[in-house]
């Protein structure tokens, strides 16, 4: 089998040659290649030590952060590109990090302690594909399996676990049936990984364009990351609007958006509050009113146990909050969401609504997304025309207020969005000087 090597990868892999070491691409990018995708990077292993590598890559720009691992990043036409030992790993201590890191000469056993076969092949040009573990058949056959028995990879570092469903809902991989048992068997060690790992691989899990099979198939493993989805499993939803339960409807939702974080998180969390809220009516129907606060608290308390950027989190919790308003065709409606949201997240807004509405029944489709269809016309419109519906976009800020007298502190902020208020509802146009005059009457009216 012949691969690509990028030029860069090749160089690196030629001058340890040079120097009568052995050198391949390996892992992820070897994976990529053998799929037919083009890698994203190429990472190298050698015979090398790292202090013969640092000799040999003296002329470079290097990194040596990872030196006592045995990892050297070399710079070459601008890009980093690792270096690294053959390595062994010692006993892992606490389902992630080996106690201590080895050296050796053998590319196998280099081979032998990465996570699965798929990942666990090394390439060059002289001698072709070094497959130990027969990574290349399993993509062949399309199939995710651990190097070695499965309890015990999973045992040493729990995030293999992630990884392999993100593996799995990326490529499109079915996991094969003892790292599939293993992984259900041992997916609460996952409470032993670092927050911002899991919250990592999560993303990349819920954005694959496999996804929600691989969520489906896996969702204990899901709910040992986030036990609060475990309520909406099975639950049902007796109601026109719905032909699934909550968590099926998720998870249609999930595959019926962009592939991007935020927007799929979003899905994820948007009616995690569902249980919480059912109500049952005389007729036998459920009603989840107010399910959409319950769903942003439940989100912001998994964000922030997962560790979640800020910015990140603003989005999904401001979307969730805002996913269910009905548009009912109004401008003043149109403005006041736009008020609350910005222009970034109501339109994000409506990438969710139409995610939810695909999620759906039939019943009143067309008219829903009519509605969306409507509220976003009418959305860009205002934003063409430069319409006012921020305190950054009126004709005064606070310090145009403090020079008509009124003080800082909290009565400004107040007067402020009266103004804003005034404005949106078309009652003084957005002019500094009118606003001024209406800011001080609002100000002596308040006194
Ligand atoms: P990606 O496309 O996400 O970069 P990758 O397979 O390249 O996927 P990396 O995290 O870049 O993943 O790791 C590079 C290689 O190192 C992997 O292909 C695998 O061989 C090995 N590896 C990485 N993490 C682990 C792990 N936790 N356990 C065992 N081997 C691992
Ligand atoms: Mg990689």
């Amino acid at each position: 089998m012949k691969i690509q090597i990028s030029p860069e990868a090749n160089r690196i892999i030629r001058i340890l040659q040079a120097h009568g070491f052995e050198a391949y691409v390996v892992g992820g990018c070897v994976r990529n290649a053998v799929l037919g995708l083009t890698p994203h990077d190429w990472d190298i292993c050698t015979n090398a030590r790292p202090e013969q590598l640092r000799e040999v890559f003296g002329g470079f720009e290097t990194c040596d952060f990872g030196l006592k691992h045995g990892t050297l990043a070399v710079m070459v036409g601008g890009t980093p590109f690792e270096v690294t030992t053959y390595r062994v790993d010692g006993v892992y201590a606490d389902n992630r990090h080996p106690e201590s890191v080895s050296f050796t000469d053998d590319l196998s056993l280099d081979l032998s302690r990465r996570d699965f076969t798929v990942n666990a092949m090394a390439y060059n040009d002289e001698e072709g594909l070094k497959d130990p573990f027969g990574g290349a058949e399993d993509i062949r056959s399309n199939i995710l399996r651990c190097v070695g028995v499965p309890d015990n990879r999973f045992n040493e570092d729990a995030l293999r676990i992630l990884r392999g469903l993100r593996f799995a809902a990326v490529y499109g991989f079915t996991v094969e049936k003892e790292t599939a048992e293993a992984i259900h068997r041992n997916r609460f060690l996952l409470n032993n990984i670092a927050a911002e790992r899991i919250f990592t691989e999560l993303k990349g899990i819920i954005c694959g364009k496999y996804a929600a099979s691989v969520l489906e198939d896996f969702r204990d493993v899901l709910a040992a990351v986030i036990p609060e989805l475990e309520e909406t499993f099975d639950f049902p939803q007796r109601t026109k609007h719905h032909q699934y339960d909550v968590w099926r409807h998720i998870l249609r939702s999930v595959e019926a958006i962009e592939p991007l974080p935020e927007l799929r998180m979003t899905m994820l969390l948007h009616d995690i509050g569902k249980p919480r809220a059912c109500t049952v009516d005389e007729n036998g129907c459920n009603h989840f009113k107010g399910h959409q606060k319950i769903s942003a608290e439940l989100a912001q308390k998994i964000l922030r146990r997962l560790r979640c950027p800020n910015a990140f989190s603003r989005t999904v919790l401001l979307l969730t909050e805002w996913h269910d308003i009905r548009f009912d065709g109004s401008e003043k409606q149109v403005k006041l969401v736009l008020r609350e949201l910005g222009e970034t997240h109501i339109r994000q807004l409506f990438a969710v609504q139409r995610a939810d509405i695909a999620a759906q029944s039939c019943y009143l489709r067309d008219e829903k997304l009519a509605a969306v269809d409507r509220a976003e016309r009418m959305t860009e419109e205002l934003l063409s025309q430069n319409q006012c519906f921020s305190l950054k976009q009126l004709a005064v800020n606070g310090r145009d207020l403090q020079s008509v007298g009124i003080p800082a502190g909290k009565e400004l902020g107040a007067v402020l969005n009266c103004l804003l208020d005034a404005v949106t509802d078309g009652r003084t146009p957005n002019e500094k000087n009118a606003l001024l005059e209406e800011a001080r009457r609002i100000f002596d009216k308040n006194k």
